[in-house]
């Protein structure tokens, strides 16, 4: 029996997006368990999706001795604060060297957390783990399919796993591989040679979908690179750091092994370049087709840069304007963040109708409030549990929550951002996803899971927000030199 050190530091940085992660976001979760410090970590995760939650079974289960150090993890949004970064590492890092020596680290980490004073905030993080332990003490991390790998975090761990699944239904399940390989390690067993190669081109999030080609091809070959752990993070795009991007990481017995299996990925992600395309529907445009289409399954729309899963706002109103202009009838768009607006139906009750102005208050170009009379449907307390492949289990916690109605258009308004990936969210006040006729959700990829078995079809729209369908649109400074802004066309 080993004593294991647990730990976690979640965020995906969108360098662009308007607000950054404080402290408090961070204290507070929103979609995610709030900050866990201690033996409180197993009770806030047990049964969510959730890379630590797999961990945690998967190291009892082989007989070891988890000890749960500092677990945090904020909703997608711009850098975090160095307050926000140093207290949290701060903490980790004390109950660290308090509570060793331990005989090895497990770390559920993003791996594309950029921090007011650091571009590379897991880079930093394991290198200071590894100053705390030693070289000799194994440390594995788990990592979000989304991760901007970059070399000091495969230089400070001694294996990083990556989830296979986007949308990610398997956390909990790569946590899980993530403990295995630590215990091959602490039995001496583990690989010796590590590889890392990253890729010359920038992946759209929703061409990353795994359910589709070419990454479901790509992630079928992880485990015939002939190594004993093989990983491709497709990476997030909306970093301005010089290791934004696409990588294959590859573990296996020999050094010459890892590199060969590297290599090998690499050349598939390469060869598969144009074929991470796909159509993106304006506005207006998705919402005349899903209207024209015949009625009996709702058609999705992914308003897919305002997805606050990716640092979108989560607010914007360009969907909601379309919906309206076009007269939609039977249509419901989620989430709408917007606690103000929260409030005010609140405080008018179930059956008023309200003026209201709302959303569009983040400052994205080409964004405006919406202003508008609704009728509040349904209230809710914003506190639910997920119910999809993704998030069943997890206990959301988004505030003062309603429905309001404007003519056919349904707003499902919330009080914090969530990325609208489980149909729980709209249930929690009155509103059945599958009796709409048209679903505007603030997703790229991850509603897929949930939703994709209720609709008649999928349309991806780009309606102003703070996560651009086309990373070549970003005014990037700091990628390094060659990198291509997006997948070169076929032909
Ligand atoms: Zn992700």
């Amino acid at each position: 029996m080993a004593r294991i050190a647990v730990g976690g530091f979640q965020h995906e940085t969108n360098t662009f997006a308007p607000a950054k992660a404080t402290f408090r976001d961070f204290a507070e979760g929103g979609g995610w368990p709030a900050l866990q410090r201690g033996l409180g970590l197993v009770d806030a995760v047990s049964g969510a999706n959730l890379p630590v939650a797999g961990a945690l079974s998967t190291l009892k289960e082989l007989g070891h001795q988890p000890v749960p150090l500092v677990w945090a993890a904020a909703t997608p949004s711009a850098h975090v604060t160095e307050d926000a970064y140093e207290r949290i590492v701060g903490m980790l890092i004390e109950d660290l060297a308090a509570q060793g020596p331990f005989d090895a680290v497990y770390l559920d980490l993003h791996g594309a957390m950029v921090a007011e004073h650091l571009d590379d905030g897991e880079g930093e993080l394991l290198r200071r783990v590894r100053a705390v332990v030693g070289p000799k003490v194994p440390v594995v991390a788990s990592l979000d399919l989304h991760s901007n790998t970059t070399a000091a975090m495969v230089e400070h761990s001694d294996a990083l796993v990556a989830y296979r699944h986007y949308p990610h239904t398997d956390m909990a399940e790569t946590g899980g591989r993530a403990a295995m390989l630590l215990h091959r390690f602490l039995e001496g067993a583990g690989p010796r040679g590590k590889a890392f190669r990253q890729a010359s081109f920038l992946i759209p999030i929703t061409w990353q979908c795994t359910l589709v080609e070419p990454a479901r091809s790509i992630y079928a070959a992880l485990d015939e690179a002939g190594a004993e752990s093989a990983s491709f993070t497709p990476g997030f795009p909306a970093a301005d750091i010089a290791d934004c991007g696409p990588a294959v990481l590859a573990y296996a017995e020999t050094q010459e092994a890892a590199d060969r299996a590297a290599e090998a990925l690499l050349r598939l992600v390469e060869a598969a370049e144009p074929r991470f395309a796909g159509r993106i529907w304006s506005p207006d445009e998705a919402v005349r087709h899903a209207m024209a289409a015949s009625p009996g399954k709702p058609v999705v729309i992914a308003d897919t840069q305002d997805n606050p899963g990716g640092g979108g706002t989560s607010d914007t109103t360009g969907m909601l304007a379309a919906l309206v202009r076009n007269g939609a009838e039977g249509a419901a768009l989620g989430v709408m963040a917007d606690p103000e607006a929260a409030l005010a139906a609140h405080a008018a009750g179930e059956g008023a109708e309200i003026e209201l102005v709302l959303g569009g208050r983040s400052g994205i170009p080409g964004d405006a409030p919406f202003r508008g009379r609704f009728v509040v449907e349904r209230l809710g307390d914003g506190s639910f549990t997920g119910t999809g492949p993704m998030w069943g289990g997890a206990r959301c916690r988004l505030g003062p929550m309603a429905a309001l109605r404007l003519g056919g258009v349904r707003v499902v308004v919330a009080s914090k951002k969530l990325q609208a990936a489980d149909q729980a969210i709209f249930r929690h006040v009155g509103v059945e996803p599958a009796a709409q006729r048209l679903l505007v959700l603030k997703s790229s990829v991850h509603f897929r899971a949930d939703f994709e078995p209720i609709a008649a079809e999928v349309l991806v729209a780009a309606a102003p927000g703070a996560l651009p369908a086309d990373p070549a649109s970003l005014p990037f400074r700091k990628l390094r030199p060659g990198l291509r802004l997006k997948p070169l066309a076929a032909g």
